[in-house]
This record gives C-alpha cells, structure tokens and sequence, in this order.
C-alpha cells in the first residue's frame, strides 16, 4: 500500500489510552492520513467520526476495505416490482408488525403499494404519483420511494405502524447494510450543505462540511439513477490516488448524497478558459497533463477504463493539482455503455464504430485532453459537426497543434491518435515523455533568482 496524505485506512486494534500527541481510537474506526513525514513508524491522522487529529503507529492501520461492485446491491431491496396483492401478502408471512414490501401497481400503472404487516394482517396503501412526486395521503409528499421509506420508517402519520423490517426480494443485498459494513456510509447530522456549485447531468453539487472537513456533495434524487450511481461509487471505493477525486462516502438520505474531497477550482475546462495564456505558465499545463496523466496510470493498473476522460471531467483543487472524476462510465474492460451517450470528439474510432473500449481508447481520449490544455480549454475540432469529425478522422484527419504548443507536446498527441490502438503509447510512457518536457522546462538555478518566471509555450 502507497500510504499518503489523504489516504482511508482501517484501524486494526485499540488505542483507548493515548499519549500525549497521539489519536485515541478503537479496532476498526476509520481514519484519513494527513502526513507521513513524521518520525519513522508514525502518521499523523484525522479521525473519519470524531474530527480529531493525532499521531498513529503506521502498524495499527490497514486499507480501508472496497465495497465490491454487485449488481444485487441495491438501494431498494424491499422494492419487489410488479406483483400482486395477494403473492405481496405470501411473501410478508410469518406476520410481523412493522415488515414491509413496495411493489408496482397492477391496477394503476405508474403508481406504487405500500405493504405492511401489522396485527397479523396486511395492510396496502396506495402510492400516489403526482406532479413528479410521491404521496400516501395528499400530506407528505416525497421525491422517491427511499425517501418514503426513511420518512415512515421513523414516524407512522396516516400508517398503521412505523415501518421496522423491510422484506428484501429475494437476491437483493441491501446497499445501507454493506455500506455501513465497509464503513463508507456516512452520517447525514454530521453534514453541513453550503452553496450550489455546479450542475451534474443527473444531480446537483453543492459545496459543504463534514465534521470540519470540507467536502462536495452531488445529491441525486431519481431512485433509478441513485441505483445506477452505486456502481460508480463502488467503483470509486476501491481508488485511492493523488489524481483521482477522492470518495469520502455516502449518504443515504432522499435519494444518495456522494461526498467528495472539494476541489474548489473547478474543472479543469473553465479553469484553463477564466484565466488563459497570461495567467498560466506552459510548466502549469504541462503539470496538470502529467497530473492527469498519473491518475489514469493508476487506473490502467486497476484494469479500469474510464471512457469519458476530458478537461470537464477533470477537477482541480486548491492547491491547483488535478484530479481524474467522473467515473459514471467507468466499467471493468468488458462492459459497453449506450452508444448515443459518447462524448464523439474524445472518442477513439475503435470505440464509436465497434464499441471497443480499452486503455487505448482512453490513451486516444487523453491525446485530445492534451490539446484542449495546450489550447487553454478550446472546444475541439472548432466548428465541426460531431457527423463531420466522425467521418473525418476515420479518413485519417487530425487536429492540427494549437497556437503556441510545444512541438514534442503535439508528437505526443499525434501518438494517442494513432488509427491503430497498439501503436498509441501506453500511461507510463506518456508519463515519461511528459516529465522529459517538465525537465527541459524546469529553471535553472539563475532563472530561480528571477522571481515570476513565465516559461514560454514556445518550443
Ligand atoms: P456531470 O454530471 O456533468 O459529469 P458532475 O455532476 O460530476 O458533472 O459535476 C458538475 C459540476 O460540479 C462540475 O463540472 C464541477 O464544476 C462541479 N463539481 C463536481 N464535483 C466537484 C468537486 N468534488 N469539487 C468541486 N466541484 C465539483
């Protein structure tokens, strides 16, 4: 294990009585590395519950267990589809107050049943769907059925009895239970939200605070994309990197909050756009090139392929280090994605036309990374149709350089868009083309004197 600064690590006993300097903490708690430059043997760590911060022996902690990607997994494990009333009775047998099922009208399509066990008998309310919002009693209204079901498990307004056990359908493995197994289930009163800072496809993310750490957090509310976004979340328990946006955890409330560390420059698209070629050397590109560069590195070792890698999907913190995101469409090698949702321009040619998706293609989408940083955030292939580009680069057509760019930065991209994918270099050797330019660039010793060192872009 690579133990560095923002690292999750499982404690592997107690600590119950500390030192001077040190964390308190019991087997199993969840702690964040901060710094692994103390004396030999020793972090200094954040505790995940508490907020505290202390030393630790490096050999108390081991590495915070991944939730493993399942498609049984679900949000909605009492959530049995389309049955009938009396198959929903059979299934909440032997009666127990509180055990409760959902399933899909069959009488009126569209809308839901709540079923409930209580005094031996079961009880079916009818779940109205109006407005784009869910209701028992034209009271409470809800955004989905997890909303429902957390609102009634805690209080039994206009239900016979607050709802205690839910009957899973057979297969299903309840997503909280795991979650909270693996310790990456969150606790919802620990969690400040602040401002909206950015709107998702599928949800939006606001900035906030958890137990003093600040984080971002995209809240979906459609039941059916909170199941989709668990397999990119599980995905994203099992990466730890400098270069990828780090998972914190999640929340099940109204739907699923994913916690993020908060990268408040933004992505990486408007970053390079708001501030252009004055602002920004050529050693800062090169720098988030190879920042993006490692990141996928890392995912390459993972056997995963992320498919979506563009300026928009990388973010940048505040320390101005970026960060791979976005794993919505990472999936291990063999699984496709629908072919209407590619992103065509940063799409190898392979992928559009037979949807052969591999580190490679990721290479070819990373070469196109290259030019949008190279021309501070352009839109590739200015002014041409996605028909015109797909067409075009099949004949063999390529972007020229953009303005100003490193003449070995263009070789580089003109290797990612090799037509054939075994010829496209793999991460490592782009990484290490990329850290011969950082050295070419890096000042020399007379040029550190200087303060506010502008390297050119010229090469
Ligand atoms: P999409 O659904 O379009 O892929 P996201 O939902 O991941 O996008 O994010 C939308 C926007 O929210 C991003 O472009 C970014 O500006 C902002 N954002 C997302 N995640 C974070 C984060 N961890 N820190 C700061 N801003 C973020």
């Amino acid at each position: 294990m690579n133990w560095s600064a923002g690292v999750q690590c499982v404690t592997k006993c107690d600590n119950r009585k500390p030192k001077s300097g040190e964390l308190a903490y019991r087997k199993g708690h969840i702690l964040t590395i901060i710094d692994t430059s103390m004396r030999k043997g020793y972090y200094r760590a954040r505790h995940n519950a508490t907020g505290e911060e202390g030393l630790i022996n490096s050999n108390n902690v081991r590495e915070r267990a991944a939730l493993r990607v399942d498609p049984s997994l679900s949000l909605m494990p009492w959530f049995h589809g389309k049955i009938s009333g009396p198959e929903a009775v059979s299934k909440l047998q032997p009666a127990e107050d509180g055990l409760f099922l959902v399933r899909e009208s069959i009488r009126h399509p569209g809308d839901y049943v709540l079923c409930v066990s209580f005094s031996g008998e079961v009880v079916h309310y009818r779940v109205i769907y109006q407005d784009n919002k869910l209701t028992v009693d034209y009271k409470q209204y809800f955004y989905n059925l997890i909303d429902m079901i957390e609102f009634y498990s805690r209080n039994n307004d206009s239900i016979v009895t607050t709802l205690t056990k839910p009957k899973k359908k057979q297969g299903a493995k309840s997503a909280e239970v795991e979650l909270c197994k693996t310790g990456w289930l969150l606790d919802i009163t620990k969690l400040t939200l602040g401002e909206n800072i950015g709107e998702g496809e599928f949800g939006a993310v606001y900035r906030g605070e958890y137990m003093g750490q600040k984080v971002a957090v995209k809240i979906i509310k459609c039941d059916v994309t909170a199941q989709a976004f668990l397999q990119e979340t599980a995905v994203m328990t099992k990466l730890q990197h400098k270069n990828l946006v780090r998972l914190l955890g999640v929340i099940l409330h109204k739907g699923l909050h994913i916690v993020t560390e908060l990268m408040t420059k933004g992505n990486l698209g408007n970053f390079l756009r708001t501030r252009g070629r004055l602002v920004i050397t050529c050693v800062q590109l090169l720098r988030f090139a190879l920042d993006v560069c490692e990141g996928m590195e890392y995912l390459e070792s993972k056997k995963l392929v992320h498919r979506d890698l563009a300026t928009r999907n990388v973010l940048v913190s505040d320390d101005s280090v970026a960060k791979v995101s976005d794993f919505g469409l990472t999936k291990p090698d063999s699984k496709q994605p629908d072919k209407a949702m590619l992103p065509v321009k940063w799409t190898a040619p392979e992928a559009l036309k037979k949807e052969k998706f591999s580190t490679k293609s990721d290479v070819w989408s990373f070469g196109v990374l290259l030019w949008e940083i190279f021309s501070y955030g352009r839109q590739p292939y200015p002014k041409m149709s996605l028909k015109e580009v797909k067409e075009k680069v099949e004949g063999g057509y390529r972007m020229e350089a953009p303005e100003e760019c490193p003449a070995d930065i263009y070789s580089l991209m003109r290797l990612c868009w090799e037509q054939e994918p075994r010829r496209r270099p793999g991460f490592p050797k782009l990484r290490e083309k990329l850290e011969q330019e950082m050295v070419k660039r890096r000042p020399g010793p007379e040029a550190e004197l200087q303060e506010g060192i502008r390297s050119g872009c010229r090469s």
